[in-house]
């Protein structure tokens, strides 16, 4: 990286765009809506069960203008724009919501909250990770909080963020993809019985969509 990408970077003016797509949202809150998604590349988070590990180093990914997005967002004919990683709160995110906010779109994001974040957000997905403590501020600001479960002590890890997050709050716990047969029956249980939690499924790879 030269001295002046780095500089442009720091500004937010560039970022590591991994790809860009226009898709379904999947998962939590926003299941069902058609979305622009922005997947912006780096992530120390370190997930053993992430399922975008080729997004973790930003150096395999393009510094690019972000302008380079407004062709593909003012022919998208959808409102909501999903940043998404990776971890895109690592990045100076003022900008580019700035950008999307003058056109007319709707800013969401899906962070771990392992970065104080920058910008203004319509929807902030946080989704704390068990390897990267998540700021306070979030709690404040979070309008969905989804943690993914793994296995059954995540239930109470899952509480421990809920103690904490704004009554405002929408809550989703989502059985991990890759260990769905131990747990869909467990979160089931779990979300019956503990009613203020909502399921959250993968649903856009049932649908075999990115
Ligand atoms: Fe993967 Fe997200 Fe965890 Fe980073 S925070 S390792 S991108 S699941």
């Amino acid at each position: 990286m030269t001295a002046e990408e780095k500089i442009l970077l720091e500004k937010g003016k560039m970022l590591p765009i991994m790809e860009h797509f226009y898709t379904i949202q999947g998962e939590g809150g926003n299941t069902g809506k058609p979305a622009y998604f922005i997947r912006i590349g780096g992530c120390d988070v370190g997930c053993h069960w992430c399922d975008v590990k080729e997004s973790w180093n930003a150096e395999l990914h393009s510094l690019v203008s972000i302008e380079t997005l407004h062709p593909f967002l003012e022919n998208c004919p959808a409102k909501d724009v999903v940043i998404t990683g990776g971890e895109p709160s690592m990045y100076n995110l003022t900008l580019l919501c700035q950008q999307l906010k003058s056109k007319g779109l709707n800013t969401f994001i899906e962070t771990s909250g392992a970065y104080d974040l920058t910008g203004e957000w319509d929807w902030i997905c946080f989704s704390p990770k068990k390897t990267a403590p998540p700021k306070s501020k979030i709690y404040e600001t979070a309008h969905e909080l989804k943690v993914i479960v793994y296995n059954e002590n995540d239930f109470l890890w899952a509480e421990e963020h809920a103690k904490k997050i704004n009554s405002s709050c929408k809550l989703f716990l989502q059985p991990e993809w890759s260990n769905m047969d131990k747990m869909l029956n467990k979160t089931i249980d779990y979300v019956m019985n503990n009613p203020k939690w909502n399921i959250s499924l993968q649903t856009h790879k049932f649908m075999h969509i990115p």
